[in-house]
């Protein structure tokens, strides 16, 4: 028998168990997932299914029967609790057990929660999945007042869904500007001024010290500095933590996700890791990162299901990612945040522009704002690692195809 069982039926899972069926495996195979629904889609959920125009089905990322197709058994609300690695079953919640010969761990992230007071109140909400998003649209058509608490991606997207819908916003952040982990000071500013414009409240330097129900109904958000802000939803987005503790109690190394190597490979080697859960190696980068995107998700879970094959791959695909907030795309293509300079392509002012951040003098990551070209020019760049010179960069007469 060579069961495979995957644990976790969200981005990462399903691309895994689809590789293993394309991959040649022949054998059982079960897609286990602890939410109602079939693997779906969850980027939609900060941008346009909260505006309210995307059903949940459209999330799906496959229609219903294709699973079965695929001869995947695919099992909603069901829940893993325990790995037995000694005996190589996975526990259910509902006591079943499923014993495998492969196992794979994509059990993603959740949000990190505020801790302070009254911060259990009902009208405090985060968002990670569809029930989530399905209550925090129940709750924004009711509310007028919104405040977000985190200027990251997830709380800004929800920022301008609800400024979009007509809410009164207030955006708190803790540091000095938006995105601050993410982006150079330039692209922070772009978006402060962008949902500015649009009429958002932006706090810095801020921070949440308790919340307090009112009378009247909502809360008064208490910040150190004495401010008081009234609200009927408040939506925390203070980053997100790995789900890592099935894997810690079975006895896997864990350090801010489950520890993969560039095979995904966690330290049984009978079972991989990939996903927002991971702590990996990607061969372009010297330190272990731990990512929260589709990109990694995708990427990462074909490099499991190779090693689950038994074809084992190294994990060197470029890091990208998006986000949408009103009309403004930003797309990201490789890690900054080792960058010693930072030029610009084009003008902030004209609402379109990229920046491109270098190491040591090569390039490392751009980021660009409602350049779409420009990002899918920087990835072939970055993935192929091209020499391109700062010069080169900021000079829009300069044609970067050249360089490929
Ligand atoms: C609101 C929102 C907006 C986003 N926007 C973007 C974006 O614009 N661009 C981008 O690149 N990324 C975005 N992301 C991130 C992206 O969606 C994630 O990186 C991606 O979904 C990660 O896939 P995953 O499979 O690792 O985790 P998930 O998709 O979270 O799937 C993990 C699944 O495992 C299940 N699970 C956990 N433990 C168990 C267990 N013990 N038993 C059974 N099931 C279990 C979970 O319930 C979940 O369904 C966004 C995320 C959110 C929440």
């Amino acid at each position: 028998m060579n069961a495979i069982v995957v644990v976790g039926a969200g981005q990462a899972g399903l691309q895994i168990a689809e590789c293993l069926r394309r991959g040649g495996h022949s054998g059982p195979l079960t897609l286990l997932g602890e939410e109602r629904w079939p693997p779906y889609q969850r980027p939609p959920l900060s941008k346009k299914y909260l505006g309210g125009a995307v059903a949940d089905e459209r999330l799906f990322f496959r229609p219903l029967d294709y699973l079965a197709k695929q001869e995947i058994e695919f099992r909603a609300s069901t829940q893993v609790v325990a790995i037995d690695r000694a005996n190589t079953r996975v526990l259910l919640a509902n006591g079943e057990q499923l014993a495998y010969a492969g196992l794979a761990l994509a059990t993603g992230a959740r949000p990190r929660m505020l801790p302070v007071p009254g911060a259990e109140h009902p009208a405090v909400c985060y968002l990670r999945g569809l029930e989530d998003a399905q209550g925090l649209l129940v709750k924004l058509a009711a509310a007028a007042r919104v405040v977000v608490i985190g200027g990251g991606f997830i709380g800004l997207e929800v920022a301008a869904t609800a400024c979009a819908a007509g809410k009164t916003v207030t955006v708190i952040e803790a540091s000095e500007r938006l995105l601050a982990r993410a982006v150079a000071p330039i692209v922070s500013q772009y978006f402060a001024d962008l949902h500015r414009t649009q009429g958002v409240a932006l706090q810095f330097g801020a921070q949440v010290t308790r919340l307090v129900p009112l009378a009247g109904g909502g809360l008064s958000v208490e910040l150190n500095d004495g401010t008081a802000l009234p609200a009927d939803l408040v939506l925390v987005g203070v980053g997100g933590l790995p789900n890592q503790e099935l894997a810690a109690q079975a006895g896997l190394t864990c350090a801010n996700g489950i520890v993969v190597d560039e095979f995904a490979r966690t330290s049984d080697p009978l079972i991989v890791a990939a996903g927002d859960c991971t702590s990996h190696i990607n061969r372009r980068y010297p330190t272990p990162l731990r990512l929260e995107s589709v990109q990694n998700a995708v990427d990462q879970a074909k490099i499991a299901a190779f090693s689950l094959l038994g074809l084992a791959q190294p994990y060197q695909d470029l890091p990208w990612f998006w986000s949408d907030q009103y009309d403004v795309k930003l797309q990201i293509a490789g890690l900054s945040q080792s960058h010693d300079t930072a030029v610009v392509r084009g003008a902030a002012v004209s609402g379109a522009f990229s920046v491109f951040y270098f190491a040591a003098g090569a390039l490392v990551a751009v980021d660009s704002v409602n350049r779409p070209a420009d990002h899918m020019l920087a990835r072939k760049l970055l993935s192929a690692q091209r020499a391109v010179t700062p010069e080169q960069a900021a000079d829009v007469n300069f044609d970067l195809k050249l360089l490929l």
